[in-house]
């Protein structure tokens, strides 16, 4: 810190990390931008890294997980928080009379792959976990009971009463074939709705289109399920209302029985897969029980997590890894051995269970959308880049030039990731972002 502290270029490389907002592992890029007259060849403008502390310029992560940077995480958040809610009330070009179009916040859940222990709640008071008065007693000599009422960070809470004969194969392999359901969901959504009113898929399309936006959420017990918010449109998108027969409720109808009827199958081990019975279908209004602002905050929050709220490990589990000493619960471990021991089969390489252990076999996007739900996160990040550009421009930093007659050529190279212990410290006292401290690169 001292050392940093005393450099000549200490402001500069100051003024560096406050433009990355934050980020506990910015990216190092070394290179050079030049800027040339298309017209006459002339150089107008050269950056270059070379004067930089280090040689290198620090740029943000980006990342959307807020265990690996809560700074990028949060610039993510707020950004799929914008995406989500201009598909619901407009915004970001899309028309403020989207917010006429039925829509619908549905909530898929995975099916049980044995009983585990959970926390409930009626009237404010936590009921019993699983208490039954004639308990069975399992082929392993556990009583499949368990009459504790507990506390909402009991660590057990998600994991089963008797791991020896929860499916934790069912549950992985159920992670890893979900993106494959979702999207026969969508087909089955598509088909559904069509009859309903009385047209085959391809007439529909003439009169209504339906948009999506879903993230997923890892349940305690490991197993993704997926928020959507689902939206009717005319055959245009969002800018071309729906006709008025198509309605909310025809489109619940639809949901819920593509949700019952669809399924996946994993050929090699003749195993089929649905979604469970647990399926939450609500409308969404202005000035309903569910406003459109609750849903995109309820989207964008889920948005920055992942598996790690189960307590795995939030990076790629290597073949070496020896797994008894990962730092992880035993229902996580048996999770992640699952993946493991399935990968090896050559009939499941495709779900790639091996590379995507640490997710607990989910290697699906975290928030998606259909292409005319809204606009996009690119569009979100492209706009905010252009403003901090013309702040440059107007604070002197870059020249002001015409676009269209102006050749960039730029090189970059990566140069190393990430802030020694010192330099953190440093960086949460200039941008007043706090976080615990990671390992840096020059502290190994
Ligand atoms: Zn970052
Ligand atoms: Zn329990
Ligand atoms: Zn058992």
């Amino acid at each position: 810190m001292i050392h940093r502290l005393n450099q000549p270029d200490f402001d500069r490389w100051a003024c560096q990390i406050k433009h990355t907002g934050g980020c506990r592992q910015p990216i190092h890029l070394r290179g050079k931008v030049e800027h040339y007259d298309q017209a006459t060849g002339h150089l107008l403008h050269r950056y270059s890294t070379t004067t930089e502390p280090n040689g290198v310029l620090r740029v943000p992560c980006k990342t959307r997980r807020t265990s690996r940077c809560p700074a990028c995480a949060e610039v993510y958040r707020a950004d799929t928080y914008q995406l989500v809610r201009a598909g619901l009330v407009g915004g970001k070009g899309v028309p403020e009379t989207v917010s006429a179009h039925p829509c619908l916040f549905v909530t898929l859940t995975a099916p049980s792959f044995g009983a585990v222990h959970v926390r409930r709640e009626k009237t404010g008071k936590v009921l019993p976990c699983h208490a039954r008065r004639d308990a069975e007693i399992c082929p392993h000599g556990r009583v499949m009971s368990c009459t504790e009422r507990h506390s909402a960070d009991d660590p057990r809470l998600g994991e089963p009463l008797c791991p020896d004969c929860y499916d934790y194969d069912g549950s992985v392999l159920f992670n890893a074939i979900s993106p494959e359901l979702w999207r026969r969901f969508t087909l089955a959504l598509r088909r559904r709705f069509a009859r309903l009113n009385g047209l085959t898929v391809k007439a529909l399309r003439e009169h209504v289109s339906i948009a999506f936006a879903k993230v997923a959420e890892y349940q305690r017990r490991g197993v993704v399920h997926f928020h959507a918010v689902i939206r009717l449109d005319g055959p245009d998108g969002p800018d071309s209302p729906p006709p008025p027969w198509a309605t909310a409720d025809a489109l619940a109808q639809a949901v819920q029985h593509a949700a019952a009827v669809v399924t996946a199958e994993i050929e090699p081990l003749s195993r089929t897969f649905r979604w469970g019975t647990q399926l939450d279908v609500r409308p969404i209004t202005m000035d309903g029980d569910l406003t459109e602002q609750a849903v995109a905050s309820y989207i964008a929050k889920y948005a920055t997590k992942a598996a790690e709220c189960v307590g795995t490990l939030d990076r790629r589990i290597q073949p070496l890894d020896d797994l008894a000493a990962l730092p992880v619960r035993e229902h996580a471990r048996r999770l992640i051995a699952a993946c493991m021991r399935l990968g090896r089969n050559p009939g499941l390489v495709d779900l790639r269970l091996t590379h995507w252990a640490h997710m607990l076999g989910f290697r699906g996007h975290f928030s998606t959308k259909s292409r005319r739900y809204s606009t996009t996160l690119g569009a979100l990040r492209a706009a905010r880049e252009e403003h901090m550009r013309a702040e440059q421009i107007t604070t002197g930093r870059l020249p002001l030039f015409d676009e269209d007659t102006v050749l960039v050529v730029a090189h970059w190279a990566y140069a190393g990731q990430g802030l020694s212990v010192g330099e953190q410290l440093l960086a949460s006292a200039i941008t007043g972002q706090h976080a615990p401290l990671l390992r840096g690169p020059d502290d190994r």
